[in-house]
């Protein structure tokens, strides 16, 4: 069954001044974009398909949008206001999975709910049910980068600072968002995946304790790469400049997309990674390297304390 609502997407497009149509999908959803193709063939439309890489809404194809009047992007909630992209993000609608399990691991009255956006649809159906069992639940508003209730993001955990909540609770599959959030806020997180009902606590140190190991590995380097993503919704350059200046040796460079490969040819001892958050934190065992996050850096050029460590996000 497809996770694409075509119809939907067809009632967007049509009142709007368009000829033709460019369609863009991350991977697990790429395939997806041929039988759109169609359908919007069908009602008249030209369609050209982006073909690239895509790992979220940071990244609109906007080479592919350069011929095209419209860009759908699918599978993603919007973080930056664009006339010209329609967000098309995919929302599963699954029944709650049975409490019991988690009902054990809470241990307080008030507890924050956050989720990715597939599964935060699914928040206030949480709430009602957690309440019955005297659990009061917070979900917290939108954010410019989360535009769901409760929405959090590998870069952004806005929603995880919700007021009054002592711990959190994860509703989604993974590890990567939950030890964000409890990073993030220094909260206890609970996690209840939605597809098999598994709960669990997320063990933060673990993460912790390998990211101390980058940077004691990353202190024999003796000139440093700062990577600056070519991507609309990644580029931070200021936050580059500002690095740039605790080192002597520091040279920004920017890249589309971080490729082990690259790193390798570039030939850094060591790299600073302005773009996704995630590169750093998700994919060092790929690097030749050690990359560090920013505040990682400061904390390797002194300006930091080891305990002032915080979690890299990206602030619209
Ligand atoms: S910067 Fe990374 S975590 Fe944030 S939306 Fe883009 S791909 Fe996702």
């Amino acid at each position: 069954m497809s996770l694409i609502r075509i119809s939907e997407i067809l009632d967007r497009i049509r009142p709007l001044p368009v000829r033709t149509v460019a369609l863009q999908a991350p991977e697990g959803l790429k395939r997806e974009l041929a039988a759109v193709a169609d359908a919007l063939r069908d009602e008249g439309y030209l369609v050209v398909i982006s073909g690239d890489p895509c790992y979220g809404a940071c990244d609109p194809a906007l080479e592919t949008l350069a011929y095209a009047d419209i860009l759908v992007h699918l599978g993603h909630t919007p973080i930056q206001d664009d006339d010209r992209i329609l967000f098309e993000p995919v929302v599963l609608d699954l029944p709650l999975p049975p409490l019991d399990s988690v009902l054990q691991l809470i241990t307080t009255d008030t507890i924050g709910l956050i989720s990715t956006a597939q599964h935060a649809a699914a928040l206030p159906r949480l709430a009602d049910e957690l309440q019955k069992h005297g659990i009061a639940a917070v979900i917290s508003d939108p954010s410019p980068r989360t535009p769901l209730p409760g929405q959090v993001l590998g870069c952004t955990y806005a929603a995880a600072r919700c007021a009054g909540a002592d711990e959190l609770l994860y509703f989604g599959s993974g590890v990567f968002h939950p030890i964000g959030a409890g990073i993030a806020t220094g909260r206890r997180v609970v996690t209840l995946d939605p597809f098999t009902g598994d709960a669990g606590i997320v063990e933060a140190d673990r993460l912790l304790r390998k990211r101390f190991g980058v940077i004691e590995k990353a202190r024999l380097a003796d000139r440093f790469g700062i990577i600056v993503s070519t991507k609309s919704g990644q580029n931070r350059m200021r936050l580059a400049e500002e690095l740039m200046n605790h080192h002597p040796r520091a040279d920004v460079i920017l890249l589309r997309e971080v490729t082990p490969d690259q790193l390798l040819n570039l030939g850094y001892p060591c790299y600073v990674n302005t773009a996704c958050p995630r590169l750093a934190l998700d994919d060092q065992i790929r690097f030749p390297v050690p990359v560090l996050s920013p505040a990682e850096f400061e904390i390797l050029c002194g300006i930091r304390d080891w305990e002032a460590y915080e979690i890299d996000e990206i602030v619209a």
